[in-house]
């Protein structure tokens, strides 16, 4: 198979699957992977096996979850248009609007759907403001009880996503807490309360026997079905990106370029300022590894070989699925990565590849 593929691999995507459907059933919350996460649909029939259903962050993500994912549909985007609301309605089975606003807006049409609303609690654990739903000055939902209270029953749930890579149960209970004593009283009036994504709870020390207790501890103090949001908690290690070196040079450093661009196919990384992945990243050789786009930090990470890189090796950057597949971008006309599934008896095949005329057919 030719690089720069993502490798999706399903045995490394099954311990996850697993934890999952383990927590549903331990404590009766529904899970509903989001989509803005991951939207890589060839392996939703899988996945679809262990979560209840799709979340979304836009009408194309709804009507992408609705064809793709089998189960529940949760409709949910920070403002809808006039003329994208019918067709959202039409895709999902929940709605949940981001403010007072729309959902009076949009009162006439949904008074058939279930309605739910997005809430603020004020509080989060994103350590960047640029993914902090509880920054200062937030849109992203209603913060004022009483408001909320006064709409209560226009609305059965409400949606509380304010955990953002959140790998502490301690944390994550605290938070919630501090949303029971600034909510309870409307919650005690919801039929379903999502507590949204960013709760790593699949990852290896996270106590998810604990959280299970609290979830169902939750759920029936209130009287409630609870749903989880997992993006990142679902894919999390499933993915890695597959590149070749093309060539190697010397600048006061190894320099190492490889068919792919950190700022194309990793985009996530970048924002973020992170480096890339890669294992086991030993041994005696130091080498930055490069992007053949022609920006200056179109750089992946400096990382330690066994032996000098070389036009022709195979690099594997690890843990590439959650927020990268959906941010690929077509900068400098570098190929779009393929997508190769790897199934549970080791074989792998191609469910995508891109050329010229996707590159050219994505402007005009
Ligand atoms: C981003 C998001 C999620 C998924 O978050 P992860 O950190 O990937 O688990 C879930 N729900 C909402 C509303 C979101 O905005």
């Amino acid at each position: 198979m030719q690089t720069p593929y993502y490798l999706i691999d399903k045995s490394r995507l099954l311990p996850n699957m697993e934890k999952i459907a383990w927590l549903r059933a331990e404590s009766g919350a529904k899970c509903l992977l989001a989509l803005k996460c991951f939207a890589t649909w060839s392996v939703f029939d899988f996945m679809s096996e262990y979560m209840d259903g799709s979340t979304s962050s836009s009408l194309y993500e709804v009507r992408l979850g609705r064809e793709k994912f089998p189960g529940e549909t949760h409709a949910y985007s920070v403002a809808y248009a006039d003329h994208e609301i019918a067709e959202v309605l039409a895709h999902s089975d929940k709605i949940i609007f981001n403010s007072i606003g729309q959902l009076k807006k949009f009162a006439p049409q949904s008074a058939g759907h279930i309605r739910g609303l997005r809430v603020n609690p004020g509080v989060s654990t994103s350590e960047f403001d640029l993914a902090d739903p509880a920054r200062p000055f937030s849109r992203l939902g209603e913060h004022d009880p009483d408001e909320i209270d006064a709409i209560a029953d226009q609305i059965t749930g409400l949606m509380f996503h304010n955990n953002c890579e959140n790998d502490s149960f301690d944390r994550f209970d605290e938070m919630l807490t501090l949303i029971e004593d600034r909510f309870g009283k409307v919650i005690h009036k919801m039929d379903w309360i999502s507590l949204g994504g960013g709760i790593h709870f699949t990852g290896a020390d996270y106590p998810l026997d604990r959280f299970a207790a609290r979830l169902k501890g939750f759920a029936e103090r209130y009287g409630v079905q609870v749903y989880l949001e997992p993006g990142e908690a679902a894919i999390s290690g499933a993915a890695t990106l597959e590149v070749t070196v093309l060539d190697t040079m010397h600048n006061g450093k190894n320099l190492a370029i490889v068919d792919s661009s950190i700022e194309a196919h990793l985009l996530d990384l970048l924002i973020y300022r992170e480096p890339a992945k890669i294992t086991p990243n030993t041994g005696d050789h130091a080498w930055m590894v490069c992007g053949k786009s022609c920006l200056a930090g179109d750089i992946f990470g400096e990382f330690r070989f066994d032996a000098p890189l070389k036009a022709g090796d195979r690099l594997s950057f690890q843990d590439t699925a959650g927020y990268t597949m959906v941010k690929k971008n077509w900068f400098n006309g570098v190929k779009m990565p393929s997508i190769a599934i790897r199934e549970l008896d080791g074989s792998t095949r191609l469910v995508r590849d891109f050329d010229y005329d996707d590159f050219a057919a994505a402007l005009s």
